[in-house]
């Protein structure tokens, strides 16, 4: 039998008493580790980190906490190689992959740990300027920003077991709040690893960091009025999670991030240097992490003019993706997670069929060193429908998130009906637009503003230099409105204050002079 992997919870290793849920190599189907969350006391230790690791952390300030955030970028350099072996043989990724993952929670972490250094030695921050109150200069109204006195509970989901962590972690543990992970099943060992790894290190107070692995059973049961939830995953547990009691009557403040329907568009009268731009991106955004990124571009519109020669070109850079075990370094891209999201894409892939006719398959292809019955490599699938009109009459195409590498083109009429189409993900994380128009730029990135947590523009200037569709940068917003959850992580300063609570305080203005000076006391 495998390892069963140990919880960290009230400041010991725990296992759970159960058999343990078994966590597999999506390519060769071996058993890794287990992992079981059986008979914890949850209550004692949600106790132990609010009380414990909360006054721990609020004792600091955010220089010295931001110095905690460093030391874990330490320990997490030190021991990537490790990381990478886990990443490839439980998630079945690629090495770059596996670093977009790794590496981009180190990255984060750091930049948080400056920040931490950037807001210096106080203990709260000041929410805008002083206002006056009536007539007089003297009775004013200041808000602040103080941590809130309870544990953030984050519920992740399979496909960032690294970055999920520390993209939260980092914000809460800057702003003082200590943090109790529970990770998707499936990937749950990184996480558990990197937890294990900052432990054992000491470089944080005790009760700041623990994990829970397996079954979330009773978690939300342990959440309290000045608690936090942040959860990434399926709409399907986001409704679960938002009619907890722990929401719905204790009020605890929470965060989702829920799936999303990206899209990328180029402008009208764009010539080929800004169509090969969005060809490359689309087939990158496709093959990344074999699609399993919830920023994913999933709709791809172009002018109807331009339908053939994007199907094209999109397709031969697809066809360069060689598919299989990812420890043969000719492959570039690996497999889904597990069976349940094998099975689960080749589903919506075959729902979306209903309306699209299949560009580009590779799926013909011999798989790398990979077994098709036994592997859940799924190789990438370009969809199209011909009409601007069959775009604008397609449903399930605007509807269905297929979790892997299948990505849909759509032609459009005109602007208006283009951005009408964009419109029809309900709420998306991000759409990228790519042409070389300035101002039509523009005007189309704040056209989709209020419908997108993130517009990435590419321009002809930026194309060297941008960032990536689908990378999330800790400097900019991550989340995205209505079907996308509604959520808001990141995004620098402001990723604190989903940590923090607001008030007024409504004083003289010496009192408000002295609440200055007492906030930034060493
Ligand atoms: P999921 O099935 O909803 O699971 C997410 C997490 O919720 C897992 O940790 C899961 O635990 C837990 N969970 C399941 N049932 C629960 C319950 N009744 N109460 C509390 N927690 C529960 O989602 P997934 O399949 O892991 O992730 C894929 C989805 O996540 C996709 O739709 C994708 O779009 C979305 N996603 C969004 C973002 C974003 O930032 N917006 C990022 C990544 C993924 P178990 O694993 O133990 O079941």
């Amino acid at each position: 039998m495998s390892e069963l992997l140990p919880n960290f919870l009230a400041g010991r290793w725990q296992t759970g008493n159960g058999p343990g849920i078994p966590l597999r190599d999506p390519v060769l189907g071996d058993e890794l580790v287990r992992v079981d969350s059986g008979g914890l006391d949850l209550a004692a230790g949600f106790a132990f980190a609010r009380e414990r690791g909360g006054a721990a952390l609020r004792a600091l300030s955010y220089r010295e906490r931001g110095a905690l955030l460093m030391a874990v970028v330490k320990v997490l350099q030190a021991k990537r190689d490790g990381y990478g072996e886990i990443s490839t043989r439980n998630s079945g990724t690629v090495k770059g992959d596996t670093a977009v993952d790794v590496d981009g929670a180190i990255y984060t972490v750091g930049v948080y740990a400056k920040l931490g250094a950037e807001l210096g030695d106080r203990h709260a921050l000041l929410d805008g300027e002083a206002e006056r109150l009536g007539h007089g200069a003297s009775f004013q109204s200041q808000h602040v920003l103080t941590p809130t006195r309870g544990v953030a509970l984050f519920i992740n989901a399979f496909n960032f077991p690294a970055w999920g962590l520390w993209e939260k972690a980092a914000p809460a543990l800057l702003s003082g709040v200590p943090v109790i992970v529970k990770p998707a099943t499936a990937t749950a060992w990184l996480t558990q690893r990197m937890v294990a790894d900052v432990v054992a290190a000491g470089v944080l107070p005790e009760g700041a960091l623990s994990i829970v692995c397996g079954s979330s059973k009773g978690l939300l049961d342990q959440l309290q009025p000045f608690d936090v939830v942040s959860f990434t995953g399926s709409a399907q547990t986001a409704v679960l999670i938002r009619s907890h009691a722990a929401v719905t009557e204790r009020s605890v403040r929470v965060n989702i991030e829920a799936d999303s329907l990206n899209s990328a568009l180029l402008l009208p009268g764009q010539g080929e240097a800004a169509l090969d731009l969005l060809a490359k991106e689309v087939a990158r955004e496709m093959t990344v992490k074999s699609g399993q990124k919830c920023t994913a571009i999933r709709r791809v519109f172009v002018p109807e003019s331009q339908y053939a020669q994007a199907a094209a070109a999109i397709s031969a850079r697809l066809q360069k993706t060689t598919v299989g075990d990812p420890r043969n370094e000719a492959v570039r891209m690996g497999a889904l997670v597990n069976r349940e999201q094998k099975d689960a894409v080749l589903a919506g892939l075959a729902e979306l069929r209903k309306e699209a006719e299949v560009l580009f398959d590779r799926s013909a292809q011999f798989l790398l060193d990979a077994d098709p019955a036994l592997s859940c490599c799924v190789a990438p699938t370009l969809l199209g429908v011909r009409t601007a009109q069959a775009s604008e009459q397609a449903q399930r195409i605007h509807d269905v998130e297929v979790f892997g590498p299948v990505a849909t083109l759509l032609p459009y009429r005109d602007m208006p009906q283009a951005l009408a189409l964009v419109r029809r993900g309900q709420g998306s994380l991000v759409v990228s637009l790519y042409g070389s128009d300035a101002p039509a730029l523009a005007a189309a990135a704040a056209e989709l503003a209020d419908s997108h947590g993130r517009v990435h523009v590419i321009s002809p200037d930026v194309a060297a230099g941008q960032t990536g569709h689908g990378n999330v940068m800790p400097q900019s917003l991550h989340g995205g409105p209505g079907r996308a959850g509604g959520g808001e992580e990141l995004g620098g300063r402001r990723g604190l204050n989903f940590y923090h609570r607001r008030c007024a305080i409504q004083a003289s203005a010496g009192v408000l002079d002295a609440l200055q000076a007492h906030i930034t006391k060493p």
